[in-house]
């Protein structure tokens, strides 16, 4: 007897009423696009729960998988028997035995196929005197045990099921719409992307590049993040905006101190271009408040008035450590600390504003003349695509060494 199934159990959808059924299909599809280099494997649905067949594959590393989807709340290892009361007892008996470090147990029941004979609490009786009578170790704790075995009688088969694994949590991505992530090189950007897609959102990135003082490493970098990404949303678009022109022309025509803001600006005018252009409702920052000059009250009331759109920041209120943290488990970390240039560290002054005020930086914004230049910038802004596949993982892997 082995695990031939993994349970997946749903998060927070299951609160969503008339919209389970979208979530659940979303969830269905990532789930497929996700495990499609396991052609054996059978996935199924229904409005409670998600059953993969295994088919013979190893369920280790498709659990470690299913662990980077989100609206994946919990999933266990099952075994699916017959309605039979002798092959429930073989399972429940493997169950128990299996795993290392289980003295306590307690076995839950639920019978939603109400044709099968023996009620839920009776088979809880039945089950727990077998195991008890063919072992020697264990005992029962019906309040704190070691493993739950639970029990789940259905028309199509009975499923036995031990541990729960924690999965992602969240919402499935593409259940709430899409945003454009303005992605930089960092630290915080690609986390800021990964938050937002665990609340269902589906991504596309933009960069701002200055070659040649922004290198081709800088911008591979970039690309290694957005492809990172993938293994939580699928496919991502990078929009690459060749930014040195417009960078150039308005260093030289505003006083220095004030560059940064109103580059930052410009950053957000064509961001959100780019966003009504491909149908996208709202921008997302790896902005925290108080991280640096740009990031102060006063920069964001100055750099935020020349957008409506909404802007997400999800690390808005986070520490630095903590935003850490998730860049090293999320594993964007080693390449966000590659060394690299910045399009927005190249030209930032040595003493940015840290307080600009509206009325000025609008008046200085009102000299500003780029000609042709930011027409031409939109009209060459390259998009690359990139779509989840373990190759590019390996690749990007080997890259480090
Ligand atoms: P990060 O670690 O994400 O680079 P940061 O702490 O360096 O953030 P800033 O340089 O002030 O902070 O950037 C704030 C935010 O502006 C970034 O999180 C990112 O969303 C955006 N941003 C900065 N530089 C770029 C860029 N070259 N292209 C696109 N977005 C950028
Ligand atoms: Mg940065």
């Amino acid at each position: 007897m082995q695990y031939d199934h993994i349970l997946i159990r749903y998060g927070e959808m299951s609160l969503k009423g008339k919209n389970k059924k979208y979530f659940v299909s979303k969830l269905f599809s990532n789930v497929q696009s996700k495990l499609k280099d396991y052609p054996h494997v059978k996935i199924t649905k229904n409005h409670d729960r998600m059953y993969i067949l295994l088919n013979g594959e190893q369920p280790e590393p498709i659990i470690e998988l299913c662990k980077e989807i989100f609206g994946i709340q919990s999933m266990s290892l099952a075994i699916k028997v017959d309605n039979t009361e002798e092959a429930i007892k073989e399972a429940a008996l493997y169950a128990l035995t299996n795993p290392t470090n289980v003295q306590t147990f307690k076995i839950s029941t639920k019978r939603v196929y109400k044709d099968f004979p023996i009620r839920s609490q009776e088979m809880n009786r039945i089950l727990g005197g077998h195991l008890l009578t063919n072992t020697e170790k264990y005992t029962v704790d019906v309040h704190h045990p070691d493993l739950e075995i639970n029990v789940e009688i259905r028309r199509e088969g009975t499923f036995i099921t031990s541990e729960k694994i924690k999965g992602a949590g969240g919402l499935p991505v593409g259940t709430t719409g899409k945003s454009l992530l303005l992605l930089s090189g960092g630290i915080d950007s690609p986390v800021a992307g990964y938050l937002t897609m665990k609340r269902g959102v589906e991504l596309e990135a933009i960069h701002f590049h200055s070659p040649p003082y922004t290198s081709e490493r800088a911008k591979q970098k970039v690309l290694d993040l957005a492809k990172k990404l993938t293994r939580y949303g699928r496919t991502v678009r990078v929009h690459i905006v060749p930014f040195t022109n417009l960078q150039q022309t308005l260093f030289r025509q505003i006083p220095e101190e004030y560059g940064m803001t109103l580059m930052r600006r410009l950053m957000m005018r064509i961001s959100e271009q780019v966003a009504e252009k491909e149908g996208i409702l709202s921008l997302t920052t790896g902005e925290s408040l108080g991280q640096v000059a740009s990031q102060t009250m006063e920069s964001m009331n100055t750099i935020n008035e020349v957008t409506n759109y909404p802007i997400l920041r999800p690390l808005v209120a986070m520490d630095k450590v903590d935003i850490i943290d998730i860049s090293k488990r999320i594993d964007t970390y080693d390449i966000s600390i590659r060394p690299y240039e910045d399009c927005c560290t190249v030209f930032v002054p040595s003493q940015p504003k840290t307080k600009p005020n509206r009325k000025k930086v609008n008046e200085l914004e009102k000299r500003l003349d780029f000609g042709s230049e930011y027409e031409e910038t939109l009209n060459n802004i390259e998009t690359i695509e990139f779509k989840h596949d373990k190759a590019a993982d390996e690749e990007e892997f080997a890259d480090l060494f």
